[in-house]
């Protein structure tokens, strides 16, 4: 598919991977409807989310690259803000032609000691608001003759960790719903695939994951953590971008041939 004058929806456009996805589809020709939740305050996380500044600079950013762009506040866990964020893209940018469900969070510690409220959230976003994101703009794209969906699911979904079951369940979850929604959606020429990242140096890391991690793993420095798990556990000795996973939505995206499947970009971290 030419990407040319297409329109996409990304969620949690504002920072980190989102917005690397925006931009490299707005460098391919797409016009990109950005959606954030616009609060940086989830009650049931122990980091912040995106300001409402932050999405107001990505949306300035990728329309530098000379393609429209609109900011959608929505909660991807809430249905009305999703059918409402599939109709104000139509709205703005005239149809629906590819949707990165890329939206997530992360939230960390052993089963014994996880609050309900924290798995129940990490479920919501992760795994049900591509649900819901899905749903609304299913109709949308089967208006044209071919289109896009690309979810963005982990390393963490192809093989789970302790202290991360919640996310790591979300993530399998994304997993299976990118292979009955290709079953589903295949004969109308709607792709749909996955793209699993492995370390990017976002919130997730840094506000979350270093800390987690070396009291988890007993101790050492959290500021070297990331560096230390890319240097074990990365073949190329490398972390990974957004600009790399937006190059991968954009592939995805393209590929005509494509569907039902994902592409691991992880640097050599998970080979399956
Ligand atoms: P991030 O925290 O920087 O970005 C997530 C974005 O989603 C933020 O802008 C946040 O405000 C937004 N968001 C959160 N909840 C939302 C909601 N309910 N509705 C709308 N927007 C919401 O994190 P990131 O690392 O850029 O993560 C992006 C995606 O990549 C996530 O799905 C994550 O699970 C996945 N991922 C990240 C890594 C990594 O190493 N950072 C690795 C694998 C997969």
């Amino acid at each position: 598919m030419e990407l040319k004058g297409k329109n996409a929806i990304v969620t949690g456009a504002a920072r980190g991977i989102g917005r690397g996805i925006a931009l490299k589809l707005a460098e391919a020709g797409a016009n990109v409807a950005m959606v954030d939740l616009g609060s940086p305050k989830d009650p049931a996380l122990t980091y912040n989310l995106a300001a409402h500044g932050e999405l107001a600079s990505a949306v300035d950013q990728v329309k530098s690259h000379g393609v429209k762009a609109a900011a959608i506040l929505a909660d991807v866990t809430r249905a009305a803000d999703c059918e409402r964020m599939a109709a104000e893209t139509v709205k703005a940018l005239g149809s629906l032609d590819i949707l990165v469900n890329n939206a997530g969070i992360i939230a960390a510690g052993p089963v014994a000691e996880f609050s309900e409220e924290a798995w129940d959230r990490v479920m919501a976003v992760n795994a049900k608001g591509p649900f819901l994101c899905s749903k609304a703009a299913i109709p949308h794209l089967l208006r044209n003759k071919e289109g896009a969906i690309v979810n963005i699911a982990s390393i963490a979904g192809k093989t789970s960790r302790g202290g991360l079951s919640a996310y790591c369940g979300s993530k399998f979850a994304v997993m299976a719903l990118t292979q009955a929604l290709a079953e589903e959606l295949g004969p109308a020429n709607i792709r749909v695939n996955a793209v699993c990242p492995g370390l990017l140096r976002t919130a997730m890391w840094t506000d979350v994951l270093n800390q987690y991690l070396s009291k988890a793993w007993g101790g050492g420095n959290p500021e070297s953590l990331f560096d230390n798990t890319v240097g074990s556990m990365c073949y190329l000795r490398r972390e990974q971008t957004p600009a790399d996973i937006g190059e991968a939505v954009v592939y995805l995206a393209r590929a005509d041939n494509v569907t039902g499947t994902s592409l691991v970009v992880a640097g050599g971290a998970e080979i399956h």
